[in-house]
């Protein structure tokens, strides 16, 4: 009698343990999955407690809980990052959720059998399936125009700013006005003279029109359950908005001047598109994030531009998904309050998969 083939110990391996990683651990374990989440990081929570100390959420208490577990704030107050960190531990504590952290997953592979193989570190881990949650805000991206400026200009990205005292005193440019680089002006501005340079204008929404939260709106307008693929969905994710104060605010109410994008370096000082240009002592790259799916070698899962291929997280890989990316699904796909639902569907994927739908 031949043995049967031998089973991966677990149905699904999840690379990534931030909100998403863990909102999809929640619905895993309500489907008995057997599962384990692996993270590169040193604490849970570690991205949002590595974040500005000032920052506020953009979005309200009433929308930052993730499935299973209320967000310990009220539901029209605006936590601060730490709150997020303490809340994803929370979070872990409650549901007994299997991380690994100090773990780094570094490459996966596909067996001949369908099966995967993750690399982290010594270990080797096989698993029938994988979720990449590895966060859509992951690797800095700063333009090259940077290494022309002279070396007594101290530049950094916002992913490392943390406090206005942290710069050294003097003239500051704040490279990018979406939501970001627009919170870093106005907070600079109460101790640094400021110029914010604006690539591309986004539209500027309050955060609480007519005294409701913007995202209450959004969820009674059905935006939120607007999807990628619809005609909307592709208009609305193809343009971003500033939530709270744009440039036109930060210039009226904060004294910050307005420029142009950044064209290049003339001499010690930096120029913009208009043909003006400016000498800085400190630059924010506040230019954005990419995602890292290089250490993913599975033969059709990614583009030409090395990123993982999806529809609604499931990949072209069978048993491949990815969580948390933005415009996933929807408008929330990458948001605290929304994630959970794409964790929900990808769990139900999972489980058929794994012969336990
Ligand atoms: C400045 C800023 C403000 C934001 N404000 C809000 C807000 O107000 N409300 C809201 O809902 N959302 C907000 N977001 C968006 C989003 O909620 C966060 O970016 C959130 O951190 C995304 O969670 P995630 O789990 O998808 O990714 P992450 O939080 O980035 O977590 C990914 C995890 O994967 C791990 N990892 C990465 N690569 C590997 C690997 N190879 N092996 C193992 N582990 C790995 C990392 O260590 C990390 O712990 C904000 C984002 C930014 C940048």
């Amino acid at each position: 009698m031949s043995a049967a083939p031998a089973q991966p110990a677990l149905d699904v391996l999840v690379v990534g343990g931030g909100q998403a990683g863990l909102a999809m651990g929640h619905h895993l374990g309500e489907r008995g999955l057997r599962f384990s989440i692996l993270d590169a990081g040193p604490q849970v929570g570690h991205v949002w407690r590595s974040r500005w100390d000032s920052l506020r959420l953009f979005t309200s208490g009433r929308y930052d809980s993730l499935p299973g577990l209320p967000f310990p704030a009220d539901a029209d107050t605006y936590p601060g990052k730490d709150e997020v960190a303490d809340y994803l531990q929370a979070y872990v504590d409650e549901f007994e959720l299997p991380l690994r952290q100090h773990t780094s997953a570094t490459s996966l592979t596909r067996a001949d059998d369908g099966s995967y193989l993750v690399k982290a570190g010594a270990d080797a881990i096989e698993t029938g399936q994988v979720v990449v949650a590895t966060g859509p805000f992951q690797v800095p991206v700063v333009p090259p125009v940077s290494a022309q400026l002279p070396p007594v200009v101290h530049q950094l990205h916002s992913a490392d700013y943390r406090r206005p005292a942290q710069l050294p005193p003097g003239r500051v440019l704040v490279v990018g006005a979406a939501n970001s680089g627009c919170q870093i002006a106005e907070e600079l501005s109460a101790t640094h003279r400021v110029d914010l340079s604006v690539g591309r204008r986004l539209p500027t929404l309050p955060q609480r029109p007519l005294g409701r939260d913007i995202w209450w709106w959004a969820t009674r307008l059905r935006l939120d359950r607007v999807t990628a693929e619809s005609r909307l969905g592709r208009r609305l994710s193809g343009r971003d908005q500033n939530v709270g104060a744009g440039p036109r605010q930060l210039a009226r109410g904060h004294g910050v001047t307005v420029r142009p994008r950044v064209a290049g370096v003339a001499g010690e000082e930096v120029s913009f598109a208009d043909g003006t240009s400016a000498g800085y002592d400190v630059v924010v790259w506040a230019t954005g994030f990419t995602t890292d799916d290089s250490w993913i070698d599975v033969p059709d899962s990614t583009d030409g531009s090395g990123r993982l291929r999806q529809r609604r997280g499931i990949t072209p890989s069978p048993g491949l998904y990815t969580l948390g990316r933005i415009w996933q699904h929807t408008r929330g796909s990458a948001l605290l309050g929304w994630v959970g639902d794409d964790a929900a569907f990808l769990a139900g994927q999972i489980a058929a998969r794994a012969g336990r739908g």
